[in-house]
């Protein structure tokens, strides 16, 4: 099922929906911004590819039916890496177990009977950032999520910069140590393995098994010696990480989102002296600011854009 683009001049509601590896969250926006309704679930891994569909359709169904709204397209944010031109997943790690392969644009369609969209997550988020987030309207940045892992994506004269299979902007498995830790991706030393909330939380066990990130930075921000130890060397894994992608795409500004920057205040001198000590440029950071909401949001104006073309 194939659908055109419309124009913009009469667009109405759409669905904007963040699918990740624990929760899926769904909600119905209109063109000004406004958020006018919103569930989430939890996402049915256990049931595989199948089960993730049924749930994505159940919840567009229950949105439309809750509301009456006309609901004009859906856009969604998936985990993995998209190829967003036919709306499938060209790879997802085992967060998402059968997810690599599926067609995400035309199984919904045919099952919901309206325009779908998909992108990666980490690009919609960037997409909601700069609709109504931490930078509206810039033209050209790179939003960074540190998470579960590192998701990423760039934005170029006010558009994402994408490629057929997607990869553009993977930059959680960019290598930052040749003879690394492995990664789920099969390469080794990537960049998620030392500056994502898991590599944080894995680090901080390491010091002490009862330890995470939580704890740590607890003990960070007591001077615990050992909390500063691990905090200097994710902050330079962090710089060397953010000073390698400055120099290839030097962005006006980094946009860092996901969990680990619930802490960005406690750890954000020790990143910004590590920065120092590898560039004479300024690299600005510019934390996020839609939260969790972020892919979520995106995704609406996804198609939003979409459906305008
Ligand atoms: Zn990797």
């Amino acid at each position: 099922m194939a659908y055109g683009g419309r124009g913009s001049a009469s667009m109405g509601e759409v669905i904007g929906i963040d699918l990740g590896g624990t929760k899926i969250k769904a909600g119905i926006m209109d063109e000004q911004g406004n958020l006018l309704r919103k569930l989430d679930m939890r996402t049915p891994i256990e049931l595989g590819r199948a089960g993730i569909l049924a749930a994505l359709e159940q919840l567009i169904q229950s949105l439309r039916n809750e509301t009456g709204a006309r609901i004009e397209a859906v856009g969604i944010g998936s985990a993995g890496q998209i190829d967003r031109c036919r709306g499938t997943v060209t790879f997802a790690t085992e967060l998402l177990p059968g997810w690599t392969g599926t067609n995400i644009k035309e199984l919904l369609q045919q099952a919901c009977g309206i325009p779908v969209f998909v992108e990666n997550d980490a690009k919609t988020a960037a997409l909601g950032e700069r609709w109504l987030g931490a930078v509206r309207d810039l033209a050209h940045y790179m939003f960074l999520t540190l998470g579960t892992g590192i998701g990423g994506a760039m934005i170029h004269e006010g558009k994402l910069l994408t490629t057929p299979s997607g990869g553009a902007g993977n930059v959680g498995h960019m290598v930052l140590h040749a003879q690394g830790f492995s990664c789920n991706c099969g390469g080794r030393g990537c960049f998620e393995q030392y500056a994502s909330g898991t590599a944080l939380d894995a680090s901080a066990n390491r010091i002490d098994p009862r330890w995470d990130s939580r704890v740590l930075m607890e003990k960070l921000s007591v001077k615990d010696e050992r909390a500063e130890h691990v905090i200097l060397r994710f902050a330079d894994d962090l710089s060397a990480g953010l000073v390698s992608l400055h120099n290839i795409y030097e962005p006006q500004v980094f946009v860092l989102g996901g969990g680990v920057m619930d802490s960005y205040p406690l750890w954000k001198p020790y990143l910004e002296s590590s920065i120092r000590k590898r560039t004479r440029h300024p690299i600005i950071i510019v934390p996020a600011s839609l939260g969790n909401d972020a892919g979520m949001i995106g995704a609406a104006r996804l198609a939003f854009d979409e459906m305008a073309l």
